[in-house]
């Protein structure tokens, strides 16, 4: 028999976890037990996704940084490419945010629903929200200071200090860099490897995703019984597709206007690349059709293709970043908090930085959303939130990615006049 794909069996997991809880509710079977001996489970499954969120920054980001060493011939068009890529994600967040506050998902939550979830979760909301107050005494430049540490395993064991993680690894990566290729070599091959088993261990924890979206929809079901989540679940999940979408149009737009390549064509080149982005969720994955695709059917010289779509895949997730953003909101407005303007510009700069740190893997954006939460002092409980409907998001975020990196690199090939 063939085995379900990953995405069904969550899906499954998820619908029996609503209809299990449902049943212990209906039948009055006591709900203590699902909060005592299923709750657990999901807590783990958190837990094990937000243990690798450190690891998975450095091994990636330095990964990713020093492998810009390949390209010192290049320069001029990596410069290029970096900071179009820093554009459009930019660009996705803005559109997120925009999205997320005219809709406002969030308000579907009932006072009940709200005081009930945060009460589930008091003492991370509590310590969070005290976070935030702390933050909001500080002065201008404290979150500049905050991105430097003094201590970097100190920051790697808090969970709130991730951007300094990725200080260090980006300040790392460069060193790599600059030092004579006889050192950096042993370095950079112990962290190719190590980036490899950490993809792995996301591998491995997404084995047990099923069982534990089954654990924390039946707890989040059991302790909060309210229609009313749902309802705000999916406008929070249209919030997230409708900035998809706008992105969607964007780069057509933008491949159109740059290029002079209508509309059609693009999408007809590139179809095969979203549709594989679509139904595995992970750009690495889709990476070699991608290059294909836009080597042979876009125009683009190969030379470019084979530096820009590769960076691309690790840096550059416009869909990874609108979903952050979404996603944080999103949380915040259920938890009833109230997010100023230079909280979100905050957002802007962090969702930014998580989704260069994201591994081009299934979750990875999640995991990394930790770091937009921590950071702008939303409780990191709201990720059993919104995990319920993570996985299509995924699919749909991640078939954005693929087609932004392809985008960026028809409009570098025209710029250095390497588009057929
Ligand atoms: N799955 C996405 C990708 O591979 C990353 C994410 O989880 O947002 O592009």
């Amino acid at each position: 028999m063939k085995k379900l794909a990953l995405h069904w069996q969550i899906l499954l997991g998820m619908v029996l976890g609503v209809l299990f809880a449902f049943l212990f509710i209906q039948f009055d079977w006591g709900k203590q037990f699902i909060i005592d001996w299923i709750k657990p489970f999901g807590n783990i499954f958190i837990n094990l996704l937000k243990l690798i969120a450190v690891p998975l920054i450095l091994a990636s980001l330095i990964k990713g940084v020093s492998d810009l060493k390949d390209i010192s011939k290049l320069s001029k068009m990596g410069g290029r490419t970096i900071g179009i890529y820093l554009l459009t994600t930019v660009f996705a967040v803005s559109i997120g945010l925009a999205v997320v506050n005219i809709i406002k998902p969030g308000k579907f939550i009932s006072e009940e629903t709200r005081i009930e979830l945060v009460g589930s979760y008091s003492n991370d909301a509590n310590s969070k929200i005290q976070a935030a107050e702390n933050q909001k005494k500080a002065g201008p430049l404290q979150a500049l200071e905050d991105i430097v540490p003094s201590n970097i395993i100190g920051a790697a064991s808090d969970n709130g200090n991730m951007l300094q993680v990725i200080f260090f690894a980006i300040f790392f990566g460069i060193a790599l860099i600059l030092i004579p290729v006889e050192s950096s070599t042993p370095v950079k091959a112990f962290f190719d490897g190590f980036n490899e088993a950490i993809l792995k261990m996301i591998d491995i924890i997404m084995l047990a995703a099923p069982f534990g979206v089954f654990a924390l929809l039946a707890s989040l079901v059991a302790e909060s019984p309210s229609l009313d989540l749902f309802e705000a679940l999916f406008w929070y999940g249209l919030c997230v597709i409708i900035g998809l979408s706008l992105m969607l149009g964007f780069y057509v737009l933008i491949v159109f206007i740059i290029t002079g390549k209508k509309p059609q064509f693009f999408i007809n080149g590139i179809a095969p690349a979203q549709l594989l982005a679509f139904s595995t969720s992970s750009s690495a994955a889709t990476l070699p059709v991608t290059m294909e695709r836009v080597v042979d059917n876009l125009g683009v010289d190969d030379e470019v293709a084979s530096f820009v779509l590769p960076i691309g895949a690790t840096i550059n997730m416009d869909g990874t970043s609108l979903y952050q953003a979404v996603a944080a909101v999103f949380i915040a407005q259920a938890f009833g908090m109230d997010l100023s303007f230079g909280v979100q510009l905050g957002i802007i700069a962090t969702a930014t930085l998580a989704s260069i740190g994201s591994a081009a893997v299934p979750g990875a954006g999640m995991v990394m959303l930790v770091i937009v939460l921590a950071q702008a002092g939303i409780p990191e409980a709201g990720l059993a939130l919104i995990f319920a409907i993570d996985r299509p998001l995924d699919m749909c975020r991640t078939t954005v990615n693929v087609t932004g990196d392809a985008a960026v690199s028809m409009v570098v090939a025209k710029s250095v006049d390497k588009l057929a």
